[in-house]
């Protein structure tokens, strides 16, 4: 039986900045991945400054750049502006392939694609028949994680989020809608990118069903007259629901950790920096994790802004109304973006 010291599953962002950290390293590292292609994945492609710090990304990956977004609550629009920078959109395949590039230069690790992970125990993982041996594993394997399954753990707080990706170079502005009629608690969002733009939105199943949230998109898209006759439609679940991410000589990043945002449903960022100190983990037990308590922080306060916006009910328009009007402000327009970037 092969063996490697370790092995990842899953090669989203969490997964491939897992292997780059390791990749200097002297252990063999097994990166595995379900599909053919590195790096599509249901995701509306935003982000925000800190993942441009983080990721000192070439400028050719990023499609647009914003310093300003558009806020509508129901039927008023807000200006969010800033002197910099704070909204950016890349391509998914695109950054997955330039972070897969840099594993290249370790012969360490080794990628193999089409390679689903069926089965796990505590010392193997068994893809396509073949048995495997580990010392460490790493589920970065998103927000249906075989791995999270292994550990036992159940998932309650799972949303899901949906898109449509339609070919216009129509919408230049960054916009977000915060419409309770359709989306209760949550937004729907604009994104454009190089040659087509992704219009979706999100929520959590036992407040708004995913029938109705479908429902009351196409109602949303009408009403706004998007045309959607060209545009590809796309669901994926949103995990949301934290737990842990080191369980002895097994860890979770990302998605499958549960550190995607409740309310923003943004995970890149946390799945990048999971990815890098769960590796800083393996090669040192001794390593105190920094960022990871950070975005739990955040988590935290996105969890209650969540819970307190569904627990409003029919206040919900009033108090995003009000955000809207104080977020004009720019002192307050400024805390906006240090809270949902
Ligand atoms: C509609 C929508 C819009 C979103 N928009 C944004 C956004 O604008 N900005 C943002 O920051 N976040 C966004 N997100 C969230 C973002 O996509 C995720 O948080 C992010 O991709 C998580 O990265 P990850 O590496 O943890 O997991 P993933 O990117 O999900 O990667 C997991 C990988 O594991 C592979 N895999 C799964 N199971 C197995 C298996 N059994 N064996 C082998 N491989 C497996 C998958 O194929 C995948 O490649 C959005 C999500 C949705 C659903």
């Amino acid at each position: 039986m092969q063996s490697y010291d370790v092995i990842i599953v899953g090669a989203g962002p969490g997964g491939l900045k897992c292997a780059e950290m390791l990749g200097s390293s002297s252990l063999s590292v097994l990166l595995l991945e379900k599909n053919s292609v590195i790096g599509p994945k249901v995701c509306a492609g935003g982000l925000t400054g800190k993942d441009l710090a983080y990721l000192n990304l070439p400028e050719e990956l990023i499609e647009f750049r914003y310093n300003n977004v558009k806020l509508h609550v129901n039927n008023l629009t807000s200006a969010i502006k800033s002197e910099t920078d704070f909204a950016f959109t890349i391509d998914r395949t695109a950054f997955g392939q330039w972070q897969l590039q840099k594993l290249k230069a370790f012969p360490n690790v080794e990628v193999r694609t089409n390679a689903r992970v069926s089965e796990i125990t505590k010392e193997t993982v068994t893809v396509n028949g073949e048995q495997i041996g580990y010392r460490y594993l790493v589920g970065a394997d998103g927000s249906n994680s075989v791995v999270k399954r292994f550990l036992g753990i159940k998932s309650a707080n799972k949303g899901y989020g949906i898109q449509y990706l339609i070919p216009t170079d129509k919408y230049t502005d960054f916009e977000v809608f915060f419409q309770p009629k359709y989306f209760a608690a949550w937004y729907a969002w604009i994104f454009p990118h190089k040659g087509y733009v992704s219009v979706g939105c999100g929520a959590a199943p036992w407040v708004l069903s995913a029938g109705k949230l479908k429902d009351n998109f196409h109602k949303w898209l009408r009403k706004h007259d998007i045309d959607i006759s060209e545009g590809k439609y796309e669901a994926f679940p949103m995990d949301s629901d934290y737990q842990g991410y080191r369980f002895g000589n097994v860890f979770l990043t990302g998605d499958a950790a549960g550190l995607l945002s409740s309310f923003t449903g943004e995970g890149i960022y946390q799945a990048l920096i999971s990815g890098e100190e769960v590796a800083r983990l393996i090669l040192n037990p001794d390593f105190v994790p920094v960022k990871i308590p950070e975005v739990l922080q955040t988590k935290q306060k996105h969890d209650k802004l969540i819970k307190l916006m569904i627990d409003a009910g029919p206040f919900r328009s009033l108090i995003f109304g009000t955000g809207a009007l104080l977020f004009r402000i720019p002192r307050f327009g400024r805390k906006a973006i240090e809270v949902f970037g």
